[in-house]
């Protein structure tokens, strides 16, 4: 291991651009170890705060987690009338069973995460992320293959989170971005659920966003597409694909202030006028990806 402080360059993830790396000077590494499944790494970095790292590959850091967890699970139960089923798949770090309990009409959250040993390292050393979430009594946390679990589950569910690692080679997430399992995913949806599923980067990873609207289109036909820059990615923008079997309006103002009183507080990352920019897309961008400019597929 070299003498801390460090850079650390992070390995190129598929369908990144080969010229360009993500590097963060490393403090001093909290937690090293290799779990049945993937290297489990806990960094300090700076002005970052904690860093997870699962296979050298940036999950999760203190400073702008709030970001990436508001949209990957709390901007999908704000879309919905009335959540009170939410399944997590993946989501180790406790971010996203947080956002999503903060919904007051939620009644159970189900958690399917393949490895305890991150949840375990997370509660330990990034307990900020979870918040408790994990001794909520309206948690329910199943450890397992997403793809195994989503099988067995009973409907119905109104929000499915799905919070995996990116695909890797011979990744245990791999299966899992592909036809097949949104199928089952969406088996488990209730008429009007929402899924949202962590997509990468649409500025570095167009290609891979573009593979993704493939897979999920034919079962979700109405997909958006969401970003937002989360620094510590260093991905430009991060994208968030939410889908659904029936029309997913943007809320109006309104509607949004309604359910925005549903929640323990404010927010941090998602005004409304937030959401409305969040779906905006650059016409350059949209176009790799094969969407309308207004983002919407259908
Ligand atoms: N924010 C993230 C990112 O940037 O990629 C995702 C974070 S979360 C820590 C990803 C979780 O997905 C990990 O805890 C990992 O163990 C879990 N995971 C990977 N493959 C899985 C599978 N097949 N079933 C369930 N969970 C899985």
């Amino acid at each position: 291991m070299a003498e801390e402080p460090f850079w650390y360059t992070e390995p190129l993830p598929p369908f990144w651009d080969e010229n360009l790396r993500t590097q963060i000077r490393v403090q001093k590494v909290l937690h090293d170890e290799q779990s049945p499944y993937q290297h489990i790494q806990v960094f300090q970095v700076g002005s970052l705060g904690r860093a997870l790292l699962l296979d050298g590959i940036i999950q999760a850091a203190e400073a702008d987690e709030f970001i990436y967890h508001e949209m990957v699970a709390l901007l999908p139960c704000l879309l919905h009338p009335r959540p009170r089923r939410a399944l997590i798949v993946g989501g180790g770090d406790g971010g996203a069973l947080r956002e999503a309990l903060r919904l007051s009409t939620l009644t159970e959250a189900v958690m399917v995460e393949l490895d305890k040993r991150v949840i375990e390292v997370c509660q330990e050393y990034l307990p900020s992320v979870s918040r408790g979430a994990f001794k909520d009594p309206k948690a329910r946390i199943l450890i397992g293959d997403g793809m195994e679990w989503v099988k067995r589950l009973r409907p119905s569910f109104d929000v499915a989170i799905i919070d995996l690692t990116d695909p890797t080679q011979d990744g245990p997430a791999n299966p899992l971005y592909a036809s097949p399992f949104f199928k089952d995913v969406a088996r488990l949806l209730g008429k009007r659920g929402i899924i949202s599923v962590q997509s990468g980067s649409l500025t570095f990873q167009p290609e891979w966003v573009r593979y993704l609207i493939g897979q999920l289109r034919p079962i979700f036909p109405y997909l958006r597409l969401h970003t937002a820059v989360v620094p510590s990615f260093q991905a430009g923008l991060f994208a968030f694909l939410i889908g659904s079997k029936s029309a997913l309006p943007l809320p109006s103002r309104p509607t949004y202030q309604r359910r925005l009183s549903r929640l323990d507080g404010p927010p941090r990352y998602l005004s409304y006028e937030m959401v409305h920019a969040s779906a905006a897309i650059p016409p350059h961008l949209a176009e790799v990806v094969g969407l309308a400019p207004n983002c919407q597929s259908a």
